[in-house]
């Protein structure tokens, strides 16, 4: 059975993400095939692709079922997820780390980005539950690129510094699609 869809307005989800939009009819059949399986929670896409695929869900803090759900920003999108697997394998998050303890304002920067990831998810509903909780570990760990890289892409620049880097690390460009390729 298809979940009810909830509908956040776009006016709510441009708030809690600047580069979101709607959600279209053929986005749910594109990412059942891009997550393997229906999307749960779903209120937007946070990002898309040049050709107009999603790149990012963006999901309800609830999921239909009740359950508390703290991954605002998730990466869909195919090609990207395997560039930003190989930068992780490449070990650029043991940098990343080495440089939070070592670089303030990045570390400040970083826990600022912590903030607004749960303030922007809190404008949607409060999960008592989930409250101090974000995503990609922050804030004062580097735990998963994915994360961080939906996070950037959703938000737009500026906000999640790691996240910004990854994206420009794996060639991310707006007006270019390389889902052919992948
Ligand atoms: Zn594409």
């Amino acid at each position: 059975m298809k979940e009810p869809k909830r509908s956040v307005g776009l006016e709510l989800l441009r708030q809690v993400a600047e580069n979101a939009t709607e959600i279209l009819p053929a986005d749910i059949d594109i990412l059942t095939a891009q997550l393997g399986r229906e999307p749960r929670g779903l209120v937007g896409i946070g990002a898309r692709c040049a050709c107009g695929v999603p790149a990012v869900t963006v999901t309800y803090p609830r999921l239909p079922d009740g359950s508390p759900f703290p991954t605002l920003f998730y990466l869909s999108l195919p090609w990207a997820v395997k560039a930003v697997s190989r930068i992780e394998s490449a070990g650029e998050m043991a940098q990343m780390n080495e440089r939070l303890g070592c670089e303030p304002d990045l570390a400040q920067s970083y826990a600022g980005a912590h903030l607004i990831y749960v303030k922007r998810r809190n404008l949607l509903e409060e999960i008592p539950q989930i409250g101090g909780k974000s995503a990609g570990g922050m804030p004062d760990r580097v735990k998963c690129l994915h994360a961080l890289a939906a996070y950037a892409l959703a938000a737009g620049k500026g906000i999640c510094r790691f996240g910004d880097e990854v994206l420009e690390r794996i060639g991310w460009d707006p007006d270019r699609c390389r889902c052919a390729r992948s």
